[in-house]
């Protein structure tokens, strides 16, 4: 049985009559740039996010990008984040001239840790970008109690979380601005790059669509210089045929992870697990192994045919890219450590009963006792 880590031509199948059509719709149109499904998609995923306002853009990284200089954040100032993520997060930070400043993950959740924030708040700290890593959202409550409390701006990163709840309130919704990655292997994929951020804020939303085209307000009307990172409408369209499966893939991701769950238990990994209050959505099914097995482990379940990930193997401020910042191993010690431990074991909406029950049976034959 070959199962890899995502399966996206298994999930077009399921939708591919829909999809077709509606790529030749906007290619009949020529609606290349903005047109009616950009407009329709902005309109759907606001509403599935409860925000008042969504601005398409080119990707998830520029939605991060935008969403900052949207608030104002430049050179001279710091912003907060995590030191568990995709790079996408503190790049979006540095392309606004500010400088990142990284706090150290909760071990048991690996998203920020949040004990360890205020720490690091200073004169100059203008903002927080948590991240709901996984799929998992962070402990928003203490992060919106403490930029409340220093007047800091709250950016969420949404890439890994369409979806996913917090007491309640969707990804997204809670902090100033919810930034969305559209990249094909995210939980809600486009056919390319594709992003978006939301806000209950229409000043944002208007500055960070005139920031995102060129800075204007008409078509040779600039008040400003921007950028230029638009969502296309083909994409737009792909989008809004996928919005509509979403929750119910959503529902596929959170049975899987269940399955997972149960039949894992009794090897000796470290699962994943729910805590009230949360609805995590599962973009990656992640344990935890003792560094010494988890090459090995790899190994065996690559030779069963069964693809894995790490996700990510170096923590961002052990990066040669972060070399200038003079952190050390040690300054970020869970983030380290997981770095060297984390596993992810295939994870989409498709997969079967069948494929975890394999997983899990692999799995345990190599980590019983
Ligand atoms: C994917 C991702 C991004 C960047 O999104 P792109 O669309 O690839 O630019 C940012 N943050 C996180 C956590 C991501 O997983």
């Amino acid at each position: 049985m070959q199962i890899p880590l995502v399966d996206l031509n298994a999930q077009y199948q399921t939708i591919r009559e829909e999809i077709d059509k509606t790529v030749a719709e906007v290619i009949a149109n020529s609606a290349f740039i903005g047109g009616p499904a950009v407009k329709a998609f902005e309109a759907g995923f606001a509403e599935y996010c409860n925000a008042g306002y969504c601005v398409g853009v080119g990707n998830g990284t520029d939605a991060l990008f935008i969403a900052l200089k949207s608030l104002g954040i430049g050179p001279g100032d710091e912003v907060i984040t995590v030191a568990n993520s995709f790079i996408a997060t503190a790049e979006a930070i540095t392309m606004t001239g500010a400088r990142v400043v990284f706090v150290d993950i909760d071990p048991e959740t690996y998203n920020i840790d949040v004990s360890k924030i205020a720490r690091k708040v200073t004169s100059r700290t203008k903002a927080i970008v948590p991240v709901h890593l996984y799929g998992r959202p962070a402990d928003m409550d203490p992060i919106m109690e403490i930029a409340r409390k220093h007047g800091l701006k709250i950016v969420e990163d949404c890439a890994q979380a369409h979806g996913a709840l917090y007491k309640g309130r969707i990804a997204g919704s809670i902090g100033d601005i919810g930034c969305f990655s559209f990249y094909p292997g995210k939980n809600l994929g486009a056919y390319g790059d594709a992003g978006a951020l939301v806000t209950n804020d229409e000043g944002l939303a208007v500055r960070a669509r005139m920031f995102a085209n060129h800075g204007r307000i008409g078509k040779y009307d600039h008040e400003q210089e921007g950028i230029n990172s638009r969502l296309d409408g083909l994409q737009a369209a792909i989008l809004n045929v996928k919005l509509k499966h979403l929750p119910a893939w959503t529902e596929s991701r959170r049975e899987n992870a269940a399955l997972y769950n149960k039949y894992l238990q009794n090897t000796s990994l470290i699962l994943p697990y729910e805590t009230d209050g949360l609805k995590p959505v599962y973009h990656l099914y992640v344990v935890r192994v003792p560094h010494e097995t988890r090459e090995k482990l790899q190994a065996d379940l690559k030779s069963k045919g069964i693809a894995t990930g790490i996700h990510y193997p170096i923590a961002l401020p052990n990066l040669k890219a972060y070399a200038y910042l003079n952190h050390k191993p040690s300054d970020f010690p869970q983030a380290t450590k997981a770095s060297s431990e984390i596993l992810s074991l295939p994870m989409y909406p498709e997969l079967s009963e069948e494929q975890v029950k394999f997983i899990a049976r692999s799995v345990a034959g190599k980590t019983a006792g």
